[in-house]
């Protein structure tokens, strides 16, 4: 079986576009209404001759039990389903406290979690990037989903980690 990849983070942070680009189809849908489970939210990627499924987790957005508790939901089945964790995060809006309740989930896996800093579009954001080292999950990874920017340095390290 190939390794698994789980996408996590809050809702409209860009982890559907981010998969997209993983994928380097558009087969994600982006600006899912919250709430709302698709029924197929794994896909095949192939990068540098090595295959592995990445799981969107968009499905499990935020519902009547609230966004903490959805996200660290989503945490907790991403960390018992996959081989590693692209944990995403808005780069332009910062670590909020639902990053940081879905941080604590995250470091109690065994698996490798990799910080992903979305929204990076161009260099004016990479200062709020060098903030997110306080979420204590190491180098935030700089990437724009939407333009690609930094995504094939993602993918070598996606590969590492798996
Ligand atoms: P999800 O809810 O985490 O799956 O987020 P989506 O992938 O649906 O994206 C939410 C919104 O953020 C959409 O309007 C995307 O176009 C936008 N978005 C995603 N990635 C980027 C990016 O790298 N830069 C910018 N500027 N917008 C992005
Ligand atoms: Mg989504």
């Amino acid at each position: 079986p190939q390794p698994v990849l789980a996408v996590v983070g809050r809702p409209n942070v860009g982890k559907s576009t981010l998969v997209n680009r993983i994928i380097g189809r558009r087969e994600a849908v982006v600006q899912d209404v919250p709430g709302v489970t698709r029924d197929r939210v794994a896909y095949d990627a192939l990068w540098s001759g090595r295959k592995f499924t990445v799981v969107d987790t968009g499905g499990w957005e935020p519902d009547a039990t609230g966004m903490y508790a959805s996200v660290a939901a989503q945490a907790e089945l991403a960390m018992s389903t996959a081989d590693a964790i692209l944990f995403v995060v808005d780069a332009t809006v910062g670590a909020t406290a639902t990053d940081e309740a879905a941080v604590r989930v995250l470091r109690k896996s065994k698996r490798p979690v990799l910080l992903v800093a979305n929204k990076v579009d161009d260099e004016r954001v990479m200062g709020d990037v060098a903030a997110l080292w306080s979420l204590g999950l190491g180098e935030p990874i700089p990437v724009s989903g939407l333009h690609g920017r930094g995504s094939g340095d993602m993918l070598d390290k996606i590969l590492d980690a798996l």
